[in-house]
């Protein structure tokens, strides 16, 4: 997902392309890796004079519905991101900076050997450490 694709899909989605919605989906390409509200809404302050907390928490969800955020919980908080779009695959998370990298190898194939009677619906599965520059920060 990248900027012009984010608001092509809240219009085709009925949404409007505020300035303020730009601004958001701009500091997560940007970021290029999980970040929380709270990082958001420091950003944000230092660009509006009264930033609601309720509008911003509001297009995260929406965004996230759209999928033009993915979520996940880090450290027993909120992370967002920029969805990916292309074929499937894993992140490997680091846990300083939240850069991810991407893993293009999905060990369902070995888990549903164990699941043999199961209906499996969904999975989720990340790697988490230090990046090269935070490791050797
Ligand atoms: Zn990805
Ligand atoms: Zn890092
Ligand atoms: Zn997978």
């Amino acid at each position: 997902m990248n900027q012009e694709k984010a608001m092509n899909h809240l219009k085709d989605n009925g949404y409007q392309v505020t300035k303020q919605r730009k601004d958001i989906i701009n500091f997560f390409e940007k970021a290029n890796g999980y970040r929380t509200a709270r990082d958001l809404i420091d950003f944000m302050e230092k660009h509006y004079e009264n930033v609601s907390f309720d509008t911003i928490y509001r297009n995260l969800h929406l965004f996230n519905e759209l999928n033009i955020l993915e979520k996940t919980i880090l450290q027993g908080e909120k992370h967002f991101r920029m969805s990916c779009t292309d074929e499937h695959h894993h992140h490997f998370i680091c846990n300083d900076c939240g850069k991810t990298k991407e893993i293009y190898f999905c060990p369902m194939n070995y888990v549903a050997a164990s699941l043999d009677k199961y209906a499996i619906e969904d999975h989720k599965f990340e790697v988490y450490g230090l990046c090269p520059t935070c490791k050797s920060a």
